[in-house]
């Protein structure tokens, strides 16, 4: 049987809470929920997350949450008439001082005061992902930017702004988001995202205030500012997971840029041993539609390609009109992507020399089953680390990750081609391990007779990094270890 080792990220919203639509995307195979704290009440998402929680209990299918901080995403305010039309060479304010109800098509209030201190002449400002284009005059008083409009267009509230080449100094935890991070901690996230990270610090920041608020959460860096690219690999050891997070990065480094900075995120996270996201736009046109453009399906096959870890869906899921149908339709091209070479051989870490035998374990296991005819792994494992060391190489073997923790489960449920299994063997002799671990997959339908098995494992239960055996395994009805 080929599973799907791409695992699929669904943001939930108004179009996911209409009745029977989580329950279809569980089944069309969603892997992992978003719950995004740029909208919605602390409510909102604490019941989506409850929802996810029996669903999965339900439906046996361990599916995660990541819960997605706002950040600074700076903004403007709003218009009289809710939106403005604004003509290529006409001049435009933004206005610390004006009130934040009173924009049109002259001026518009904003809330981010260093604004006028952070731009200069010729500054370039993007607004609404780069849909506008304006370009700065001058700055009056610390607190009046002036503009000439270099690309017009539709214009509406709270529209986002960035500087073309990045430089905006906001840091990256906002009020908000210390806030959130306690309706995180009460949720018990899988994975909490960062927006806007400029450095590892801010990571460290972050992640210093989910375990003060009892989160032990995987930490998602969203690399959305230039100044990140630059010193990107500080950032990636300093996360769990690496979000390529192309809406804001686009806008920051220019759309060109975009395919060689996703290409390097995703070679240098897998190359770091963490797992990577690729977002944003990837089915765009389902919003409205129920079928993909011809790009949109490029878009994810070669994201798969790539080696990323998972594909996220954002206004796709949350408010689109076609849901289920978009998830369904990244299921098809996974599927048929994963089928091809390039994606199931790997050269990764052949000439490395590791520092620890778990590790080595992983790296063994992978080797033979990429070289052996296995048809899968079972991972025994406390906090994940053996199963994504395995997924950094590049196979078409499925990884089950058999764990008693539940946030051991959660994690893995993004790490491409690593599968949870719920699992305790407490005060079992070996043999009895093997047995029982044969027969949760002969359960799931995932073994069949004359199947040969790796199982990797370590000689005590409970004790972290303790994987220190590898063995194979050839299935057959009486199988007895
Ligand atoms: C992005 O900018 O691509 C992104 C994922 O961020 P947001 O949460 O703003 O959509």
């Amino acid at each position: 049987m080929q599973l799907r080792r791409t695992k699929i990220l669904a943001t939930l919203g108004p179009a996911t809470d209409k009745p029977g639509v989580l329950e279809d995307l569980f089944k069309a195979g969603i892997d992992v929920v978003r719950l995004n704290f740029s909208h919605g009440s602390a409510q909102d998402h604490i019941d989506r997350a409850n929802r996810v929680r029996e669903l999965s209990k339900k439906s046996g299918r361990r599916v995660g949450i990541l819960a997605d901080l706002q950040g600074p995403k700076i903004r403007i305010e709003r218009f009289k008439e809710n939106k403005v039309w604004l003509e290529e060479g006409q001049d435009f304010a933004l206005d610390i001082n004006l009130g934040k109800l009173d924009g049109d098509n002259t001026q518009v209030g904003i809330s981010y005061e260093p604004l006028a201190r952070e731009v200069k002449p010729g500054t370039r400002l993007l607004l609404d992902d780069g849909r506008v284009v304006l370009d700065v005059v001058n700055v009056v008083d610390n607190a009046r930017v002036n503009t000439k409009v270099v690309v017009g267009g539709d214009l509406s509230n709270n529209k986002g702004i960035n500087l073309l080449g990045g430089g905006l100094s906001a840091a990256a935890l906002t009020d908000k988001d210390k806030e959130d991070i306690k309706t995180i901690a009460i949720i018990q996230a899988d994975y909490v995202a960062i927006s806007f990270p400029r450095t590892a610090d801010d990571m460290h920041e972050a992640r210093a205030l989910l375990l003060a608020a009892g989160s032990t959460a995987g930490l998602v860096a969203k690399v959305e500012r230039a100044e990140a690219m630059e010193v990107i690999d500080e950032i990636i050891m300093a996360s769990d997971v690496i979000m390529v997070a192309r809406g804001d990065l686009g806008v920051e480094i220019g759309d060109a840029n975009l395919p060689a900075a996703q290409k390097h995120l995703i070679k240098r996270s897998r190359e770091l041993n963490r797992a990577v996201i690729t977002a944003t736009q990837m089915m765009e046109s389902m919003i409205e539609n129920p079928i993909p453009t011809r790009a949109e399906v490029f878009d994810v096959a070669n994201a798969i390609v790539d080696g990323t870890d998972a594909i996220m869906l954002s206004a796709e899921t949350a408010s689109g009109k076609h849901p289920v149908k978009t998830v369904e339709a990244m299921v098809r091209i996974c599927m048929e992507t994963e089928k091809q070479p390039a994606v199931i051989k790997s050269k990764h870490r052949m000439t490395d020399s590791f520092d620890h035998v778990d590790e080595a374990i992983a790296m063994s296991a992978m080797y033979m089953a990429n070289h052996t005819k296995i048809s899968g792994i079972a991972s025994l494992t406390e906090t994940g680390s053996t199963p994504l060391w395995m997924s950094r190489i590049s196979s078409g073997i499925p990884i089950y990750a058999f764990s008693s923790h539940e946030k051991t489960l959660g994690r893995v449920t993004l790490y491409r081609g690593v599968f949870p299994i719920p699992f305790t063997h407490e005060k079992m002799a070996n043999a009895e391990v093997n047995r029982y671990i044969i027969e949760k997959l002969r359960n799931r339908g995932l073994v069949a007779d004359g199947d040969s098995f790796i199982i990797t494992k370590g000689d005590a239960t409970g004790h972290s990094g303790g994987t220190n055996s590898l063995k194979v395994i050839t299935v057959h009805e009486d199988f007895a270890g």
